[in-house]
């Protein structure tokens, strides 16, 4: 066992608003500056939708992440094996129209217009070129279902579910996706980087640009394939989300994780056995790469764990932090938080709790009386279709998803039950199967 310490973080979607202050605190706290205005470290997705950058969960377009070929792992795109070929060629890298051209409004109208019979009308204008602009898109452009209609089409994880959801009004369903850099295990950016500048550091995992070894290469922007890696225009360097280590360092959370209005964020650490990385990454089907992943954690109460976590050179409080960590519980004792696409065999470390919430309408009678075989069917009905949910946290298996919306509803009955003073019914856990 090669025990490895990695921090991660579990977004519960249930509790998200799109609220953006997460973005908003992050933008302030790293990117406000020349050269990162179209940058979001953190950004806020409304799905179904096209994302930021447009598309990014389109790998046909978007390149990027691993391929298993013939039974090896290999960057989808922007690797060391292309180096040669592609060095001064990246055809699949992200442009500024994917990310959107970043635009302020004409302020002045609106404050200094004189009194007329129409509100003024505040345009939109060009950070960079300063002139006036007809938006076509912009992230979060299909908030309020206004773009649901067009742009939902092409989001991959609606794959073969266009006739179900049918893109009528009263169908339609919207929930948000907070993203951050998945700070993965595998990550390619480190690997498809010719200047060795993209590192992931040894003692947590935290994968970060050294920007004086940066090179402008821009290989990460192409090989990562969450698109979490950008470039400023200002200084010629990759930036990305850096996990807020200095204020890690210091015993703060994130800024992200400290401002989020639904506190759902969790932050905290995991061990991991190096040695079964590669296998983890490289089983063969798709649908198992969540389960493989789950089997390269270990468990922070062991023995066995503990002794080698001090030999690597963990302290006590490391070890404690491992045994606290509400990541540990969540994604692997408990089995409710996910892992984004695992598919692209990056073995993501921010992990996602699926929304419930679309099933809600189901609790005819309140909360009070939760009935497991009134409410379990009524889960593959919610308005947020289990396929939906599957190909984006579970590479397409839904009995996943199922489970772990079912031990979110009993989670829900006996809290419920606990608050009225009520007896819970312990018996309700074992019919999740
Ligand atoms: Fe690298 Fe982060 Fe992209 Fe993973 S999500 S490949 S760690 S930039
Ligand atoms: Fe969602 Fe929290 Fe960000 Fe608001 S601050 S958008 S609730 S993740």
């Amino acid at each position: 066992m090669k025990i490895k310490a990695q921090f991660g973080m579990v977004m519960n979607l249930d509790k998200c608003i799109g609220c953006h202050t997460c973005s908003i605190t992050c933008n302030n706290t790293w990117t406000n500056r020349p050269g990162a205005e179209y940058m979001w470290w953190n950004n806020v997705e409304t799905k179904p939708g096209i994302g930021y950058p447009k598309e990014w969960e389109n790998q046909d377009i978007h390149k990027g992440g691993w391929v298993l070929k013939n039974g090896k792992l290999e960057l989808r795109a922007g690797g060391r094996a292309n180096k040669l070929l592609n060095i001064f060629y990246n055809p699949d890298m992200t442009l500024i129209d994917d990310f959107y051209e970043p635009w302020t409004y004409e302020y002045e109208h609106l404050i200094n217009s004189p009194e007329k019979n129409h509100q003024p009308v505040a345009r939109p204008k060009s950070q960079l070129t300063g002139d006036y602009m007809d938006l076509q898109w912009g992230p979060n452009w299909e908030d309020d279902l206004a773009g649901v209609h067009e742009t939902g089409k092409r989001d991959p994880n609606m794959h073969g579910l266009e006739e179900k959801v049918k893109f009528e009004f009263e169908q339609t369903f919207m929930m948000y996706l907070p993203r951050i850099c998945e700070h993965c295990i595998n990550p390619p950016c480190v690997s498809s980087c010719p200047s060795g500048a993209i590192y992931k550091r040894d003692e947590d995992g935290i994968v970060l640009v050294d920007q004086d070894a940066c090179r402008s290469w821009r290989f990460c922007v192409t090989g990562c394939p969450y698109k979490k890696v950008y470039f400023n225009w200002k200084t010629h360097k990759a930036e990305k989300c850096t996990f807020c280590f200095p204020r890690i360092e210091a015993g703060l959370p994130t800024i992200c994780s400290e401002t989020c209005v639904g506190r759902l964020r969790y932050i905290g650490i995991v061990f991991y056995d190096l040695d079964k990385v590669e296998t983890a990454a490289s089983v063969p089907d798709e649908k198992n790469l969540y389960h493989a992943q789950l089997d390269i954690f270990l468990d922070p109460h062991d023995p066995q764990v503990i002794e080698a976590a001090r030999q690597a050179g963990y302290t006590e409080d490391w070890i404690e932090a491992a045994q606290r960590s509400p990541i540990y519980k969540l994604a692997v004792e408990q089995k409710i938080a996910l892992p984004l696409h695992p598919e692209y065999r990056t073995l993501p470390m921010v992990w996602y709790v699926p929304p419930l919430s679309p099933i809600m309408s189901a609790f005819d009678g309140g909360l009070d009386d939760i009935n497991p075989h009134v409410i379990f069917p009524a889960i593959d009905e919610m308005r947020i279709p289990i396929e939906y949910l599957a190909n984006m946290l579970s590479a397409g298996d839904t009995e996943v998803i199922r489970t772990v919306l079912k031990k979110m509803v009993v989670m829900r009955s006996y809290m419920r039950a606990v608050t009225l003073g009520k007896e819970p019914d312990k018996t309700l856990l074992d019919k999740v199967g």
